[in-house]
């Protein structure tokens, strides 16, 4: 199984810094942009637990200053998301607009939403927890309506002891053993590796 990995998050930093000198490397949101979206269709939130280079900046960067406190509730409100999404998007179609089709302006848009995005992740991430943007990321929202019932996590009633274990290694602080579709689920299986009875597995 593919997992996340620390260097992914370096990804962030190029785009992010050095995007401001060179536009261009704002083309690859777009990259980002399309593997979630065709990701989503049949595995959810997978590519926010396995390939996302901010998933792992948060996950490895952040994660060095968090404070690991809990993620409040609100943030995981379809009444706090889909405003935002709609805000953002509003927000980068109108900057898109106003570039007139210039490449490198259209690039610079998408690098300034880059650093825009990975100053919140950072702030929210290191004052509440590593993952706390990724509950209301406009692109983990949009892999929540797409495909949020796809490829859910199972659970062997029979095997469960009740320990927790998974809950407490779940970066996105959700209900794992109770709940039994969590479209907010992103794939990354800690909560089956913390598990001591192998008592959860994905179902396609
Ligand atoms: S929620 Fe957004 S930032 Fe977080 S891993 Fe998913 S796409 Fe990346
Ligand atoms: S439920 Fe398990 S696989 Fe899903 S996000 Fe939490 S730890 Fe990762
Ligand atoms: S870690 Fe495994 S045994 Fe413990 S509560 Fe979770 S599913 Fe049950």
């Amino acid at each position: 199984m593919l997992k996340i990995t620390p260097y992914l998050g370096i990804l962030v930093i190029i785009v992010s810094v050095a995007g401001l000198w060179f536009p261009l490397l704002g083309y690859f949101l777009l990259l980002v942009f399309a593997t979630l979206l065709i990701t989503s269709v049949f595995r959810g939130r997978w590519f926010c637990g396995n390939l996302c280079p901010r998933g792992s900046f948060n996950d490895f960067w952040v994660g060095q200053i968090t404070r690991n406190r809990k993620i409040p509730a609100i943030l995981r409100s379809f009444w706090v998301r889909v405003p935002l999404f709609l805000l953002m998007m509003g927000f980068m179609g109108y900057r898109l607009l106003s570039t007139q089709g210039l490449i490198n302006q259209i690039g610079m848009v998408f690098v300034i939403m880059c650093l825009a995005t990975t100053t919140i992740a950072l702030l929210a991430g290191a004052s509440i927890s590593p993952r706390t943007w990724c509950t209301f990321c406009p692109m983990g929202t949009v892999q929540n309506l797409i495909g949020g019932h796809k490829y859910q996590l199972q659970v062997e009633g029979s095997k469960c002891i009740e320990c927790n274990k998974c809950e407490k290694s779940c970066p996105m602080q959700l209900d794992v053993h109770t709940s039994t579709i969590k479209p907010d689920c992103i794939k990354c299986g800690r909560c089956i590796t913390a598990c001591p009875t192998k008592a959860l597995s994905f179902k396609a």
